[in-house]
């Protein structure tokens, strides 16, 4: 078997040798998907792991734009269009200077898995830009995603290709691509998804990614007969899915007590309650400012500057900033606090050496391509209330996606189940979401 992933991984890093992110994202699937394929007669010969690493297509451009001292600025744009068979290609678009092919790749590759998961019909996507959204004024994010999407409106529509929010593309940056859309094709359709409200939007859709991944968390914890009350529970980031864990996570009355950006993170024994949270959301979402200005107002917090939060102890912990945030000496540290669930909220932030600690360790961990679908699967109910021309209430929405999450759910246990009954999340979410566009790529032919 391990000759078989091997080979495999040769030939996968040959041709994509400055990839990183991309390989490790390759890697994981590979590990868990090739031995479940190999008894399988139905994909001998077929070669459907290699097909669904080669993406169908790879859009890059030039995306230039003029800052507010009147110097011209160029950024690179991508569009990663990576897998169509159970739908169109669908993920969010990332802003930030980290930006570059390989981490667009492993978003994309990550997002076909995860959209099959969701169950709706949704291929995968990604895309974005190197631009870096920090310290720059409205007028500047307006041109620069004016300018975006003058190139991207072109491979994008209903139909085709639909892109949503991911890191530093929010509501406010949703909407500036949307109306230049709207008006170079002089069409109003649901193109985009995370709309606001009084033009396509879907209710929940800003807290569906948050609220998943503590959904997620809630169905593991059941398998134990266990809840979420009374628990300690360390979240990282203090953007939109951070924001809405913490809310879910408290509303559940477990007790967050961190939240984090680049800066640094902050640490309130006392727990982040409903209207700590209210200032939180203020002071990134309107006053776009750094995570430490959370000890002025609450001095008995501590703030620690250039640290991640896993060094505290917790019961339940929730990555929800960004890809490899917690390495294997972070996963030891929370193990050995006695943090027995792990629920991802963000995209791969557990690199290969902290995912292999905790599968060791046999706690509860979901992969963030099971636990963080909330998002584009409510993205998914915003496309459909849109081609329906209708709008659900909200809890309408959230029931529907407290259904999909424990489907997901379900799914990861169907093929994660191992022999001594420990739930490998990681396998299930694999094989579930292969399975899913293996069997349509099968009935498609090779195309
Ligand atoms: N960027 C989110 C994700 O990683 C949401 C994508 C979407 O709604 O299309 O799944």
């Amino acid at each position: 078997m391990k000759s078989k992933i091997k080979k495999f991984m040769d030939l996968v890093r040959q041709r994509n040798q400055f990839e990183p992110e991309f390989l490790q994202a390759v890697e994981e699937v590979a590990e868990t998907v090739i031995p479940y394929i190999v008894n399988k007669e139905i994909y001998y010969g077929k070669n459907i792991l290699l097909r669904m690493v080669e993406p169908e297509r790879v859009i890059m451009f030039r995306v230039p734009w003029i800052n507010d001292v009147g110097e011209i600025v160029v950024n690179r744009g991508f569009r990663i269009e990576m897998n169509s068979a159970i739908g169109p290609y669908k993920g969010g678009l990332r802003f930030h200077p980290t930006v570059n092919l390989s981490i667009l790749k492993f978003l994309a590759f990550e997002q076909v898995f995860k959209n099959a998961l969701t169950t709706l019909p949704m291929g995968g996507g990604k895309g974005g830009s190197d631009f870096d959204p920090k310290a720059k004024s409205d007028g500047e994010i307006m041109r620069f995603c004016q300018s975006f999407m003058g190139e991207l409106f072109r491979h994008i529509g209903p139909n085709t290709d639909i892109p949503a929010g991911d890191i530093g593309v929010g509501g406010r940056e949703i909407g500036y691509l949307f109306g230049m859309y709207k008006k170079l094709r002089n069409e109003f359709t649901g193109v985009l998804t995370g709309k606001g409200m009084s033009w396509g939007g879907s209710l929940i859709r800003p807290e569906a990614t948050g609220y998943g991944t503590v959904y997620f968390a809630q169905s593991m914890l059941e398998t134990r007969n266990d809840s979420l009350k009374g628990k300690i529970v360390t979240v990282s980031g203090s953007g939109n899915v951070a924001q809405y864990a913490c809310e879910k996570a408290t509303q559940l009355e477990a007790k967050v007590v961190t939240l984090s950006d680049s800066g640094g993170y902050i640490y309130d024994e006392e727990g982040i309650d409903a209207s700590k949270l209210a200032f939180v959301m203020d002071l990134k979402n309107n006053k776009r400012a750094r995570i430490s200005e959370y000890i002025d107002k609450y001095p008995k917090a501590k703030y620690v500057e250039g640290k991640k939060p896993w060094g505290i102890k917790c019961d339940v912990a929730m990555p929800c900033a960004t890809q490899n945030e917690v390495n294997k000496v972070d996963a030891k540290k929370l193990l050995a606090n006695g943090c027995f669930l792990i629920s991802e909220g963000a995209n791969m932030p557990s690199d290969p050496g902290a995912v292999h600690a905790f599968q060791a360790a046999k706690i509860l961990y979901a992969p963030g391509k099971a636990s963080n679908a909330g998002g584009v699967a409510t993205s998914g109910l915003e496309m459909s209330q849109n081609s329906l021309r209708i709008v659900w209430t909200r809890e309408e929405v959230d029931e529907r996606l407290q259904d999909i999450m424990s489907n997901i759910h379900e799914n990861c246990i169907k093929y994660g189940k191992q022999d001594d009954g420990y739930v490998d999340y990681v396998t299930g979410a694999n094989i579930a979401g292969f399975v899913k566009v293996a069997d349509a790529m099968l009935a498609q032919g090779v195309v």
